[in-house]
């Protein structure tokens, strides 16, 4: 597989490693092997899961599927050790996917550098100024070696997403345009990767899937206990704007499903899900009432019921976890891509 990339902030190197630069950096070599005369557009099958919180799919519930593409939505922990970053890797691992990407949530702060310090400041208050160097070093490893042990994995395929808009080459010969965010909205709870005001979520262009940790508000983001919807309103009008083939989240556990949504004709300045989607064209198709068995899998290529694309966006709550166990279905969506072109800068 090759990999493109195009990013304001990040780069990959053709080896698959890590660097951060403002250089954009594109696989000439790949691209200059493309055959003209191949198909305009492939079918490509993606896997979505999300909210694992360091735990393990049952048999019945482990995806073993072959697909093109895995991706995990975020809350890859639960209280954001090292043994259950290991443990997510090792699950990100047995997924059976050319090309595998996750991103972080709320529950992984040890990522996040300004909330692991915060926790830190937190328990040394708690503890009258005595630090528990050892409980840490236990628990969270050195600093900084999460993050490395996610972004140097010696698994070729395995990609972890820092905020960004990325391009890959799927093996299929796909080209595959994603935008990846952790960010949710920020509560009082500690978490990691909170904003409180304002966010920029820059989706360049049109991509084909977006990544989010948390939901749009509006859109399968109801906490069934509260009940309040609890989706990002900025996340929602970017979405609204770049209208992805797919947009994936999870954070909501208990608002699991997934959701057809035709666009008005025209996006207002500022769109909302009141206003901006024709409700009528629109069709929830999977919620927890879905029997939980296996996975779900549902087709949106030109000949099927809801295609994606040209208006119209399905969007996918992953949650795996009920809070307490893996026990709701990750979700497998097949879509059409273009394939990778000379012109695909
Ligand atoms: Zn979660």
């Amino acid at each position: 597989m090759a990999l493109l990339f195009s990013s304001s902030v990040n780069t990959y190197s053709p080896s698959f490693s890590y660097e951060y630069s403002n250089r954009i950096q594109y696989d000439s070599a790949a691209m200059a092997s493309v055959n003209p005369n191949t198909p305009d557009k492939v079918k490509t099958k993606i896997l979505i899961i999300s909210d694992t919180h360091g735990l393990t799919f049952p048999t019945a519930l482990h995806p073993d599927e072959a697909v093109d593409v895995a991706i995990h939505c975020g809350d890859l922990t639960h209280h954001s050790t090292l043994a259950e970053f290991k443990n997510t890797l090792s699950l990100m691992e047995s997924l059976n996917a050319d090309l595998k990407l996750f991103i972080a949530g709320n529950h992984d702060f040890l990522l996040d550098h300004a909330a692991f310090q915060d926790k830190i400041a937190e328990t040394k208050s708690l503890s009258r100024g005595v630090i528990l160097d050892t409980l840490f070093g236990r628990d969270f490893g050195a600093r900084g070696e999460a993050l490395n042990m996610l972004r140097h994995t010696t698994a070729p395929n395995l990609f972890f997403l820092e905020e960004g808009n990325y391009k890959f080459r799927l093996k299929n010969g796909a080209l595959l345009k994603v935008y990846a965010t952790p960010y949710t909205p920020g509560t009082d709870a500690g978490w990691g990767f909170q904003y409180h005001g304002d966010h920029d979520f820059s989706i360049n262009g049109r991509p084909d899937v977006v990544i989010s940790h948390g939901p749009p508000l509006g859109i399968l983001d109801r906490d069934r206990d509260t009940p309040k919807r609890l989706g990002c309103p900025l996340l929602f009008e970017a979405v609204a704007k770049a209208q992805p083939k797919i947009h994936c989240f999870g954070h909501i556990h208990n608002s699991w499903g997934a959701k057809f949504v035709t666009w008005k004709p025209t996006i207002s300045e500022w769109p909302s899900h009141f206003t901006d989607i024709e409700h009528s064209k629109s069709h929830t198709l999977a919620t927890l009432a879905t029997e939980q068995n296996g996975v779900h899998a549902s087709s949106h290529c030109a000949e099927n019921d809801y295609p994606v694309g040209d208006g119209s966006t399905l969007f996918v709550n992953a949650a795996n976890t009920d809070d307490e166990r893996l026990s709701q279905m990750a979700q497998i969506i097949d879509i059409e891509l273009d394939m990778v072109r000379q012109d695909s800068r």
